[in-house]
């Protein structure tokens, strides 16, 4: 019986122009980047396409809301059925489905009436084209004229839209969750159409629409408070701790306390500042704020950002926001975006041309890796064709790039051009985007010297390896399943969160809650993860009762059983794995073993580092960092000598970072005399230059 009815159902829909239409479309989706899945972007596209058709129907009628509705409900099938069988359903974008459709296609019915209404059409029955046009006018301000203005407004990246619903934030930050203030928007959204619906009523009932404006009303001036809206001011007010100098303005968490920390900072923000001024030749007095979150979840929170750094170039200002545990790796990238900003001649405030853009910070923060340079790199991998390289620099070259391939070649094609041509060429092609005016040659000699440039590098096996690697990663848009969140990475996520907050107790909850992942590779990883937990927490009998060694890997084994004092076991273990162990200088050797435990799992330093391997060193230097053990500082700085240059520049930050100047300059000079690789010279140059700026401000 109910069969009869759905197959009935389903002829009727079929037989209809449109609903052919929009399961064709459901069909179209499939071979499109993004829109292939049961998620917010496929949702939201069908949700616009449904409510234009519903806007451009020519009689008023109540019913072709519930047809838009299926409409839309059509387009649904094939994906979601497509996602089903290639395993990449997540619930979350079924939720996207389920709650952005029925207001927005609401919302487009009531702006028609309400139209419909205040035209003096006599013809009730019938809509006039120009009621159509003024609804159509209205719905895309709607959904594109309020999301610029917002854009240009507040600094957040994520935006919720009465018509599309919601957009989180960078296209590459992968995990989309669905976010609950999206059910407030949507009922928001609701209660508008039913009062626009309730004012085109012959007979309005004016306490109703009182009712339902104060709702409104009192739902918006919530906004900021839950989350929907963020203005610069809130950010001002939560990330309240302030430092400035000059023009710039430094606004971070108050749970960051430590001012020597503080004052780094803002000195390196100072430092990179004017470096990027210089050799970019301009000079801004405007005031630059930079906020400084904690962690990449709460950038997320507070903005719509999480692993994303940026600098919203596009809004009002400078300003750029960055957290914490990013900050050396990518605040002179983000600041050349901001100063580039001054002469970019565009709407967005940055070159229309994303490799342009993103090529010139590269290639002014040229850190992509840690032994080679960004040339050497790019070398290294398959030298780039002239039409691989033109279509990076074209207007959607380079989002249907990887990151990798996007951001190395366009940054050392930028470096080339700016040591080689002109600063001021580059800038004008930044601001202008056509080559050869700026450059008065054409796009292919340069490329073709570049090339030849990049070909003089001898570049080693590994690194062919590792740089081939890297380059072959497929870009967001060509991968399976791009918005499927993986429930074991989704609680990784979560466990990362918990630990930056130093929640314990939730930690511990969440850890435990792993054993219900049904994925072979996440339970092994999540198996090591709780033995860890027990190491952690001085517990390496329960660790070894809970599992077996095959599982955990002999080397974790074997420090729960010199943990647990279990000698004969750890003896035995040694004899019958020795290849494995004579490879590792940490556990090999009994005092280094019993020291390296003590000090990563307990945080507990011996007296003196001499005489340990270096392996050991730099893991002190981890737990000193981690631990925040200053107290530590004057005992690696005895041993420093016998680490490897990469080692002794990470060292080198962190004595920075604590404003320990001697040891900075003993590093500095210890570099200075080793023969360094290319790469590392470009760093210590870097940092040396730093040093150098910070003891003439603190004089
Ligand atoms: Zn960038």
């Amino acid at each position: 019986m109910i069969f009869e009815h759905i197959k009935e159902f389903f002829k009727r829909v079929l037989s209809s122009i449109e609903g052919l239409f929009f399961l064709i479309l459901g069909i179209i989706y499939l071979g499109i980047p993004l829109l292939k899945n049961t998620h917010i972007e496929s949702a939201a596209v069908s949700t616009v396409i449904a409510s234009l058709w519903l806007l451009g129907q020519k009689k008023a009628q109540r019913r072709f809301i519930y047809s838009s509705l299926i409409f839309v409900y059509l387009s649904l099938i094939p994906i979601l059925i497509s996602d089903g069988i290639r395993g990449c359903f997540s619930l979350d974008g079924l939720l996207f489905w389920l709650v952005i459709p029925i207001p927005s296609l609401l919302l487009s019915n009531s702006i028609r009436t309400i139209v419909q209404n205040f035209s003096d059409s006599k013809d009730k029955e019938e809509v006039g084209i120009g009621v159509r046009i003024i609804s159509i006018v209205i719905f895309l301000f709607i959904a594109i004229g309020i999301p610029i203005i917002e854009l240009k407004l507040n600094p957040s990246v994520f935006l919720y839209n009465p018509i599309w619903g919601f957009w989180p934030g960078p296209i590459y930050d992968e995990q989309i969750t669905f976010p609950f203030q999206l059910v407030i928007h949507r009922f928001y959204v609701l209660l508008w159409a039913v009062m626009l619906w309730e004012i085109a009523r012959k007979k309005q009932e004016l306490v109703r629409i009182a009712v339902l404006f104060a709702a409104i009303s009192l739902l918006f001036l919530n906004f900021r408070q839950l989350g929907i809206l963020r203005t610069q001011r809130d950010l001002q007010q939560i990330l309240s701790t302030h430092l400035s100098n000059k023009n710039i303005h430094l606004y971070v968490d108050p749970s960051e306390k430590d001012s020597v920390l503080l004052n780094y900072y803002l000195q390196t923000a100072m430092f990179h500042f004017d470096e990027v001024q210089s050799w970019l030749k301009t000079d801004i007095k405007e005031p630059i704020s930079i906020y400084l979150y904690k962690h990449p979840w709460q950038k997320k929170q507070l903005i719509g950002a999480k692993y994303t750094q940026f600098t919203p170039v596009w809004s009002s200002g400078y300003q750029l926001h960055i957290d914490m545990e990013s900050w050396d790796d990518v605040v002179r990238h983000e600041l050349v975006h901001l100063i580039a900003k001054s002469f970019a001649n565009s709407p967005i405030g940055a070159s229309l041309n994303l490799g342009i853009t993103e090529g010139l910070a590269t290639a002014l923060n040229p850190n992509v890796s840690e032994r080679n340079t960004l040339d050497e790199f790019v070398a290294a991998g398959e030298i780039p064709t002239v039409t691989e390289m033109k279509t990076l620099f074209s207007l959607t070259g380079f989002y249907l790039q990887s990151l990798a391939n996007a951001y190395y070649k366009s940054g050392s094609f930028m470096q080339y051009l700016i040591h080689n041509e002109s600063v001021d060429a580059v800038k004008k092609w930044y601001a202008e985007g056509s080559f050869l005016e700026a450059f008065n040659k054409s796009e292919e000699d340069l490329i073709t010297n570049w090339q030849t440039y990049l070909r003089t590098f001898s570049v080693d096996s590994v690194l062919k390896k590792t740089a081939r690697k890297r380059f072959a990663q497929p870009s967001l848009f060509n991968q399976k399943c791009p918005r499927f969140i993986n429930p074991g990475y989704a609680l990784w996520d979560k466990l990362l969160l918990f630990k930056a907050e130093k929640d314990s107790s939730s930690f511990r909850k969440a850890l435990f809650s792993a054993n219900e992942i049904q994925d072979s590779l996440w339970n092994s990883f999540y198996k090591r993860q709780i033995f860890l937990f027990y190491l952690n927490e001085n517990q390496p009998d329960t660790a070894l009762l809970y599992q077996k060694e095959k599982e955990i890997g002999t080397f974790l084994w074997s420090d729960a059983l010199l943990l647990a004092g279990k000698e004969d076991d750890l003896k035995s273990l040694k004899m019958q794995n020795d290849s494995l162990f004579r490879t590792s200088t940490l556990r090999s050797e009994s005092l280094v073993h019993k020291t390296f435990c003590k000090l990563w799992y307990s945080g507990e330093f011996p007296a003196s580092f001499r005489h340990f391997p270096s392996d050991l060193i730099e893991v002190a230097i981890l737990v000193i960092q981690q631990k925040r053990a200053y107290s530590e500082i004057s005992k690696i700085q005895q041993v420093i000598d016998i680490v490897s240059d990469t080692e002794i520049l990470k060292w080198l930050v962190f004595l920075q970072k604590r404003n320990e100047s001697q040891f900075a300059l003993d590093c500095i000079q210890l570099l200075k005399d080793r023969s360094i690789r290319e790469e590392s010279k470009r760093r210590l140059h870097e940092l040396d230059r730093f040093q150098v700026v910070r003891s003439q401000t603190n004089d």
